[in-house]
Formats: C-alpha cells, structure tokens, sequence
C-alpha cells in the first residue's frame, strides 16, 4: 500500500510514519517528491494492523497498490524517474545512446569503436566482458582483463561504461570497473542475480527476457527496486516469435506499455532485436519517436572480424548517419541526448 502525507506534514510526522511501518513489519520505501512525501509500505497489507496508518499524523491517504510490482508502479511514483549513469541523465527528456562492441576484444579494438561512438554521439560505452554465448564454444569474453580496458578506455573518452554480469559470483568484481551493470535477457529471471545487483547501489540495465511478458520485466525491476537500488533502467531488445528474417521480433509497443505502467526509464536496443544493420536505423528512429529514453546499439569498424555479433554491427559511418537523424528527431519530440558532465 502507500501512504500519501499531507503537503503540510512536519519531518517529525514524516519520521514518526516511517518508524510505525517498521514497527508494523513493513518495510518502507520512501519517494519525497516536490509537493508531497509518499511512502511505499511492502509487506502484507491484510494485516489488520495496516488498517491504522490512517491514524497515523501527517498521513492523508492509505491506497492500495493494485499492481503485483509496487516499487516500479506508477501509482508508487507518478513523475518518470531520472537515472545517472555516472554524469549522464536517462529519462525525463534526457535520451542515452549506449554504444559499442558486442564484446571487449582487444584494448586496440575498444579503443578504436570508442573513437568513433564518441565522435557520433554516443553518451555510454557498451562491451562484454563475460559474454553469455549460445555455444560453449564461442568466444566467452575477456573477463576481468575486459573490464579493465573497458574502464581504461571510457575514462579516456569521457563515458561512463556498462557491461554485463552473469552470476552473482562476479558482481562486487563488475562493480569495481563499471558505472551501469547489465543483467541480459538470458538472465532476467536469474532471481538471486537480480537481489545481488539490487544490493549494490550501481545503476542496472534490465533487459526484457526472450520470452518474457512486459510484466515479467517489471517484476524483475521491482527485485532490484526491492532491495533498495533505484537505478534502474529497462530495455525492449525483441521476443522471440515465428519471423525468421529478423533474429527477434522488436515489441515497439512495450515503450509505451512500461511507460504507462512505470515510471522508470526504457531504452531500445534495435541491434539486438532485429540481428540486422539494415533495419537498426529505422527502428532506433521509431523508439525515439514511441518515447523511449534510449537507444543502445551495437558497432564494430570490422565485423568480418569480430568475435561475436559482428553480422548485426552498425559500421561507423551507419552509426553517424543514425545519430544525425536521431537527434533532429530528438530535437522534433522536445528530447535530447544527454552529454556527459553537463548534467
Ligand atoms: C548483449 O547486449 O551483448 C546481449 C547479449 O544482449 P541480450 O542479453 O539482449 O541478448
Ligand atoms: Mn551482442
């Protein structure tokens, strides 16, 4: 449920609310907005206990929330929330654009894809250290040498860096090297990584499950949300389906969906969704003009010789070209994206 203070509550009501929920054995999540103060109560709202915080001073309202993820919902905090990924906004008008390799091969390699991101635009640096392959036989990343170089080469661009992390074992080692964590699709639903990633207070890119529902994604968001980092920002990076032309099939209207449902940013990530350069640019242009609050795309300047996903890696001179339209459409929908340390 969620208790709604009145505009006019002192701090001391405030505080005094906060410690009943704690007495009651709720756990409070406290969102302080411009006008008025709200607090998340989760726990077990039949208890008949809960039936007296309207009693409690300062509170106006005790509402249900009638949504299964409570943290993430709307009805929990109405204005979009703004996440900071080092010195870079995403949301409330803010776009990201995360770019880079599929995965950290080489300081030479990283180096060269962050040359060419940063001069397009991009605001965030993307590579994987640990690569979560189909095949056991693929490439599986550089590992915390990966990480090094991806950190050495975003402080020397300016960018803040996201990669991913596939275990919980490797978490507080990612922590150390990345500003954004990455939970991919294949582990959306890995439920103790999610808890892990939540107990850190990095920002998380969630990306939605292959086959999972949107509201699947936005209880997953709510284990992060949950154990206290409110960080986080969602991704819409395809489902699978029957069409066999393009790698996945990109839900467009999951942008919208979460938006409605959620106040926490969404990005797209087209490269992803589609497997396909020659539709990446068209789909990054629809998720701006849908609402999103980013794009991530993957870009290699030789994906004949990339070790993974280069097929689906926009060559540099795509990536300017994309970014060029990006931000007139940004500029069209009263949008912009983000440059680091003008926050
Ligand atoms: C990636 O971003 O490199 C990746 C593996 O993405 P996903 O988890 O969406 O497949
Ligand atoms: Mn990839």
């Amino acid at each position: 449920m969620i208790l709604v203070l009145r505009p006019d509550a002192t701090l001391a009501q405030i505080e005094h609310a906060i410690e009943r929920v704690k007495e009651l054995g709720f756990t409070p999540h406290v969102s302080r907005g411009q006008s008025r103060t709200i607090i998340g109560v989760i726990g077990d709202e039949t208890k008949p206990e809960a039936e007296n915080f309207k009693a409690t001073p300062g509170v106006e309202q005790v509402l249900p929330i009638l949504k299964p993820f409570k943290l993430a919902s709307r009805e929990f905090h109405s204005d979009d929330s703004v996440v900071f990924v080092g010195k870079v906004r995403i949301g409330g008008g803010s776009l990201a654009m995360i770019a880079g390799p599929c995965a950290v091969e080489s300081y030479e390699v990283m180096d060269t894809v962050a040359k060419y991101v940063k001069a397009g635009g991009a605001n965030i640096l993307r590579g994987g250290a640990f690569k979560p392959r189909t095949s056991p036989y693929s490439f599986q990343g550089m590992g915390e040498d990966g990480l090094k170089i991806l950190k050495d080469i975003g402080q020397k661009y300016d960018m803040p860096v996201v990669t991913e992390v596939m275990d919980t074992r490797q978490v507080e080692l990612v922590c150390k090297y990345a500003d954004m964590l990455q939970l991919g699709a294949r582990n959306m639903q890995n439920f103790d990584l999610l808890k892990e990633c939540g107990r850190t207070r990095t920002p998380v890119l969630l990306k939605r499950g292959m086959s999972a529902t949107v509201k699947d994604l936005l209880m997953s968001a709510e284990y992060i949300l949950a154990e206290g980092n409110k960080s986080v920002v969602l991704c819409e990076r395809g489902v699978r389906s029957f069409e066999d032309s393009t790698r996945n099939m990109l839900d467009m209207s999951a942008v919208p969906n979460v938006k409605g449902q959620s106040h926490l940013p969404i990005i797209v990530d087209p490269s992803h969704a589609t497997g396909r350069p020659d539709l990446i640019p068209s789909m990054a242009r629809a998720s701006v003009a849908a609402g999103a609050d980013g794009v991530h795309v993957e870009v290699h300047h030789c994906p004949e010789k990339a070790l993974s996903d280069g097929p689906q890696a926009l060559l540099p001179h795509q990536f300017l070209d994309m970014m060029g339209d990006l931000r007139r459409l940004a500029t069209a929908v009263g949008r912009e994206f983000a440059e680091p340390g003008r926050a």
